[in-house]
């Protein structure tokens, strides 16, 4: 990046240099092609309490086992009365009996957290990121899942593969921790197209940009990937 970066991001630990403007108009460019390849139809669920349920129990398992066990749990516990009525214990014990990871804790948290919504919130999930990290079982990545895929506000989770691609297409510095990643990509990609980042990442990291030998040959946005089409600086 050249020599200034915006507000309090840095413009150190970029594998290469390219100026600030030139980064943005990428970025849109990389946003604009994932959303091509990468279509969103209506991802937005509407349903912020599932939503939230339903990223506690993702928390290191598999999609495939999320997506059964939520659709189990919700048939068994329909409504966040019947989650916030019913123990501890058995929501652990439901948990376990289903295999999930963490099932203590994950037992405990979905629990607690449909009690203090009903409580605090009048029965309703908070819409900020601040109120949502309150919650137990509530980091960052799931309070904004909520507010994308909940309620369709603009957030950008960052998860394992959005972190990934941003690092390997030079939009956040490769030391960045989660949390400013989504910093860099809130400057530099427009508000508007927020919603569709965390998607379009996460399919293109599962299905080109891999963890372990990415398809770069196949990849979309080669010609504006640092690690392929484009050299920078020396
Ligand atoms: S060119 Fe390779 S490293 Fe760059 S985004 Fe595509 S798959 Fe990832």
């Amino acid at each position: 990046m050249g020599k200034r970066g915006s507000g309090s991001l840095s413009p150190e630990g970029f594998a290469f240099e390219e100026s600030w403007a030139e980064k943005k108009r990428r970025a849109e460019e990389i946003v604009r092609i994932l959303k091509e390849v990468y279509p969103r139809e209506r991802h937005v669920s509407g349903e912020p309490y599932r939503t939230l349920i339903k990223c506690i129990i993702s928390q290191r398992n598999r999609d495939e086992v999320t997506d059964r066990v939520a659709e189990e749990l919700f048939r068994k516990y329909p409504t966040i009365n019947d989650i916030a009525n019913a123990s501890v214990e058995k929501m652990q014990e439901f948990l376990r009996s289903l295999k999930v990871g963490l099932w203590r804790s994950k037992g405990r948290w979905i629990v607690e957290v449909s009690r203090i919504i009903l409580e605090r919130y009048d029965g309703r999930v908070p819409d900020t990121l601040e109120e949502l990290m309150k919650l137990p079982g509530i980091g960052r990545k799931c309070a904004n899942i909520v507010l994308a895929y909940g309620f369709g506000k603009p957030a950008i989770p960052v998860d394992t593969h959005v972190n990934r691609v941003s690092k390997r297409l030079g939009l956040a510095p490769l030391e960045a921790s989660p949390e400013k990643v989504e910093e860099y990509l809130k400057v530099l990609i427009p508000k508007e197209e927020w919603l569709y980042v965390n998607h379009a990442m996460v399919d293109h990291g599962k299905k080109v940009c891999r963890p372990i030998k990415p398809k770069c040959n196949e990849c979309p946005v080669r010609n504006l990937c640092p690690k392929v089409g484009i050299k920078f600086g020396t």
